[in-house]
């Protein structure tokens, strides 16, 4: 098991903003996890891949992060000690979990934090049409490379004149890893 133990675990309230309603954490270890990054940045699609200073940001639904490092899992944004110490249990299960199963996982090294917003708007169909719920298709470009919302959520996309646009779009967010955060 590459993560067996967690030899500390803090839990404080950011100190930029004493006042936020939300708790950080910060586990440390002297296990070195980094070789399961490249695994894991492909199983769960991180938001950002720092192969230079080994770090793997993973972006989850509501606000949230985790931020893995060789020795250090630092974790943003959980409403209370419980759910901070349930984050930590999962990815410390993931960490395990994928790096176990390494030889059948294709390792990646790119991340979703390299899409462009406007490589993404190129593919869409551009008549600011608002069936998205958004105003223009430029605003659902970024919600899209941020992963907030899915592909479905442009349905004109889905029409057959623009399946060429589709797949083409597809392919480009594929190529990053992207994912939607409520599909982890
Ligand atoms: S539904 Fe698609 S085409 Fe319409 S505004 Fe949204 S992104 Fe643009």
């Amino acid at each position: 098991m590459l993560l067996e133990k967690i030899e500390n675990f803090d839990i404080f309230r950011p100190k930029m903003d004493s006042t936020k309603e939300v708790l950080h954490a910060i586990a440390t270890f002297t296990a070195d996890i980094s070789p399961a990054f490249p695994y894991v940045n492909a199983e769960l699609g991180g938001w950002d891949y720092d192969q230079t200073n080994q770090a793997l940001l993973l972006k989850l639904s509501d606000g949230k992060w985790i931020t893995l490092h060789p020795q250090k899992i630092a974790i943003r944004g959980a409403r209370d000690i419980e759910e901070a110490k349930a984050l930590l249990a999962w990815i410390q299960a993931q960490i395990n979990d994928i790096y176990a199963r390494r030889e059948a996982v294709t390792p990646r090294f790119t991340s979703q934090a390299g899409l462009k917003v406007m490589e993404i708007l190129k593919l869409l169909p551009m008549t600011n049409c608002k069936a998205c719920g958004y105003a223009a298709c430029m605003a659902y470009a970024a919600a899209l490379r941020e992963g907030e919302i899915s592909l479905k959520a442009c349905q004109p996309l889905w029409e057959e004149k623009y399946r060429e646009k589709r797949e083409k779009l597809e392919a480009y967010l594929q190529s990053y890893g992207w994912r939607a955060l409520d599909e982890i």
